[in-house]
């Protein structure tokens, strides 16, 4: 096996592995906290190649941390991740990956999960996993800018559309971004359900943005978010699927749920034929008040993201 050595960097960019990899390169060692961005892991990724930590002591009780790529014997990271907070996080995040499949929110090796720890870093879902079969030994860590911190497998290169979410929303601790039917299929038509016609609906969503389309994976695509994260908590990404996020990885996983049921209901009273009779105003500002009073982003105050069109 062709190894380099990459010791003596504190960075490695696309460009380094674009370099090793068309020399052949199956493996690269690099020192632990080297920093190892989104870019360099995809091609990573797309050259198969490993990446092997030169670490003299391992992390107490984390057996093939280093293999896999922990921190080094006291750094902060390794013990937070190896820490029992730490997998009673990536257990949640892996039964959310579980509900998302089950409900058919997921195909293939689509969607990803993250949550937000420590203030500046972020677990999340690794690339090309099915979320069914996801194990907490399969995730990663990452920092707010996307560089790769531990975990053995690599990690999604969408996490940069959580980043986005966290840097722009401080209320956001974690992040889901799936494709159910209904609602991809809303953003496949650029248009975004109508609010004031379900009471929890107005509660736990109330308006739902739409993210302009760009390339999945790409920075391009991670900062179609930015505009609407501080007062949106579920937005559909036109011709892709929904991104939600909440305090907790359960609770994103709700909002995806709100957000799909609505889409498919409203799909069926637009089949019954007659017009859907709306909730009146003022009682739509209660559901405001107890939007704003549970903390959520108050999404009919939005005024500066452009207005979508709205199905109705
Ligand atoms: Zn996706």
């Amino acid at each position: 096996m062709t190894s380099v050595d990459l010791r003596w960097k504190k960075n490695v960019a696309a460009q380094d592995v674009e370099a090793v990899g068309a020399a052949g390169a199956a493996e690269i060692v690099i020192e632990p906290r080297t920093a190892l961005d989104a870019a360099a892991c995809d091609l990573l990724a797309r050259y198969s190649i490993t990446v092997r930590y030169a670490v003299a002591n391992p992390v107490p009780g984390a057996q093939g941390a280093f293999e896999s790529g922990d921190a080094p014997e006291g750094g902060r990271t390794g013990r937070f991740f190896h820490s029992p907070k730490a997998q009673a996080l990536k257990e949640e995040i892996c039964a959310v990956g579980r509900k998302l499949w089950l409900r058919g929110f997921v195909d293939g090796n689509g969607g990803n999960i993250s949550c937000r720890v420590g203030g500046d870093e972020v677990i999340c879902t690794p690339t090309l996993f099915s979320k069914f079969d996801l194990t907490p030994d399969d995730l990663c860590l990452v920092d707010l800018e996307g560089n790769y911190l531990a975990g053995r497998e690599r990690p999604t290169s969408e996490v940069r559309m959580h980043l986005v979410a966290y840097k722009n929303s401080p209320q956001a601790k974690a992040v889901v971004h799936c494709h159910p039917p209904h609602a991809t299929a809303y953003a496949i038509c650029g248009h975004v359900p109508p609010s004031a016609l379900s009471s929890e609906f107005d509660v736990f969503i109330g308006r739902v943005a739409l993210a302009q389309y760009e390339t999945p994976g790409t920075m391009a695509f991670a900062e179609t978010v930015r505009p609407y994260v501080e007062h949106h908590n579920a937005i559909l990404l036109a011709n892709h699927g929904v991104v939600c996020w909440a305090d907790t990885p359960t609770h994103a996983e709700w909002y995806v749920e709100n957000l799909e049921s609505y889409c498919q209901t409203f799909l069926i009273t637009r089949q019954l034929g007659v017009p859907c009779s709306s909730i009146p105003s003022a009682k739509v500002e209660e559901l405001r008040v107890t939007r704003r009073r549970l903390g959520l982003p108050d999404s009919n105050g939005d005024s500066e993201s452009a207005p979508v069109p709205v199905l109705s």
